[in-house]
């Protein structure tokens, strides 16, 4: 594919080994969330796109070598793809800084992890038996189950953590023997397009990947309705969500869904009662509800803390919410990027003044910035906003903002906090702050969220799952059961002696 350098439009949409414009010839410009000037023009493809994509990778599928290849052999490749990005790490991470208004740390950081989740799922099946032998009770039988690649995989991914979200699909897909059709989302798709570059630089083999860049209602919706199609995977909001399960349900085919959370951190004052304790529960506060600007699934935008140190607690973390450093993310000493559009900050900015309209009390932020040399007029900046007095009957509190806003609520007693903290049509991941071993695991064992974190917050692991209670999701990414995901199981039995059964006299 052609590097532009004047905005001309790149040939984004890769389907059987090729690079091609939209059908349609359709483009999409791509903004800079931090100065909402438009830095690449790509492929806006539609159903046809889409189809002609599926229809290779199924090709590739049931034609070509990759589902056959050796096991050591794609694990060898996905080595290789961690050593690209290993390689293009400051080019990819500037990319998805710009792509999704991040800082250039950030960006960095999330190319570690993409190269991290290559490496942990090539180590995976590396090093699995082939098959697990069950006993049938008679040697007269042999009796074996085994995993093999489901197929043609759809894979739909969010704006929020483009590349990181688009690995934790396609490496275990690759290393499973799939091959799949990848939609980022429309307003983020660059690092997803320079990983499929580097797919093929590594000697993928043609059609194993392929991607429409392309909207939700048509891409996306074609890649969830498919014949052809055995798997989607999604992460996204609830609502498109639900959208690619119905659209998936006729043709039966598997689906994951990794959605939104609301996440609770809660605090107990057990916590705060050195000065050490208080500064680090105030400092990881800030860190769970306030990087990526909020825009994370997994923020702990719900601050659930013991009422006798809430007003010492809220008023310091307010003053240093005050102090995070907005602006574009490439400029220095910047610590947080601006919201991913317009749209995003507009619904931040109705939750925020719903709130107060119910009573919330503003302690830091509810408003735009002012513009100043690292932070452009234009750019979608909001201020880290914290909301005191908060209840659970409010809008703010219940459904899912994606942005920096953190609210506050109190609790009393152990009971209390935990009911506070599963009171969410979500649970995709929460924290619990507290000196008291007993009581830590205590409240971890009872909350209703697919990650707990005690004593800290937002670290994940390869190796661990990922996922969501209640509508958070259906499935699990990373650890072993995020590589069962891209897989069937076959049981073969055979019996080494046969004989007639005589069920039927005849
Ligand atoms: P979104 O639901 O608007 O879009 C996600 C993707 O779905 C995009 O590619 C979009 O084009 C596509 N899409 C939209 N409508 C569709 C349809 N009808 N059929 C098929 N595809 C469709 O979400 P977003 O705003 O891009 O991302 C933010 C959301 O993602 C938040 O809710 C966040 O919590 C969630 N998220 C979850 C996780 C997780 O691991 N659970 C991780 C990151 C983000």
């Amino acid at each position: 594919m052609a590097e532009s350098t004047e905005l001309q439009a790149r040939e984004t949409i890769h389907a059987g080994g090729e690079w091609r414009a939209a059908t349609s010839g359709a483009t999409r410009e791509i903004l800079d969330p931090a100065d909402a000037l438009p830095f690449a023009v790509v492929a806006e493809g539609d159903e046809k796109d889409t189809d002609l994509a599926i229809a290779a990778a199924r090709r590739a599928f049931d034609e070509g070598p990759w589902p056959q290849t050796p096991v050591a052999e794609r694990a060898a490749l996905l080595r290789r793809v961690a050593g690209l990005l290993v390689r293009d790490r400051e080019k990819l991470g500037r990319l998805e800084a710009q792509d999704a208004g991040k800082t250039v740390e950030e960006g960095r950081v999330d190319i570690d992890c993409v190269a991290d989740a290559f490496r942990y799922f090539a180590d995976l099946v590396a090093g699995e038996a082939p098959g697990r032998v069950v006993d049938a009770g008679s040697t007269d039988i042999h009796s074996v189950v085994v995993h093999e690649p489901i197929g043609v995989c759809a894979m739909i991914t969010p704006w929020n953590y483009p590349l990181l979200q688009a690995s934790w699909k396609i490496a275990p897909a690759l290393a499973a023997g799939n091959t799949f059709v990848i939609k980022p989302s429309e307003i983020t798709p660059m690092t997803t397009i320079a990983l499929i570059e580097l797919l093929v630089e590594a000697g993928l083999p043609e059609g194993v990947a392929n991607i429409v860049t392309g909207p939700g209602h048509s891409v996306g919706a074609r890649l969830s309705e498919h014949p052809d199609v055995d798997l989607v995977s999604f992460t996204g909001g609830l609502i498109s969500g639900t959208k690619v399960a119905q659209a998936a349900a006729p043709t039966v085919k598997k689906v994951a869904l990794e959605l939104g959370g609301k996440n609770p951190n809660v605090v107990f004052a057990d916590a705060c009662a050195t000065e050490e304790g208080f500064d680090t529960a105030v400092d990881q506060a800030l860190n769970a509800a306030f990087i990526h600007s909020g825009q994370v699934c997994s923020a702990g935008a719900r601050l659930i803390i013991e009422e006798s140190v809430r007003d010492r607690f809220v008023t310091e973390l307010a003053r240093r919410a005050e102090k995070i450093r907005l602006g574009r993310g490439t400029e220095d000493g910047v610590e947080c990027g601006p919201l991913v559009s317009e749209q995003q900050r507009a619904k931040v900015e109705m939750y925020v003044e719903s709130a107060l309209k119910e009573g919330a009390v503003l302690r830091s932020g509810g408003k735009r910035p002012e513009p100043s040399a690292q932070r452009p007029e234009n750019g979608y900046f909001y201020e880290p906003t914290v909301l005191d007095h908060c209840h659970r009957e409010m809008r703010v509190v219940r459904e899912e903002v994606f942005g920096p806003v953190l609210t506050v609520e109190t609790f009393r007693t152990e009971d209390e906090a935990v009911a506070l903290a599963n009171d969410t049509e979500y649970g995709l991941a929460g924290g619990v702050w507290t000196t008291d071993a007993g009581r830590a695991r205590r409240v971890a064992g009872r909350l209703r969220h697919g990650t707990v974190w005690i004593n800290d917050f937002h670290p994940y692991l390869p190796q661990a799952e990922w996922g969501g209670f209640g509508k958070s999701g259906v499935g699990r990414e990373l650890g072993p059961a995020g590589l069962a995901e891209y897989r069937e199981t076959k049981h073969v039995y055979q019996n080494l002696a046969p004989k007639p059964v005589r069920w039927f006299a005849g």
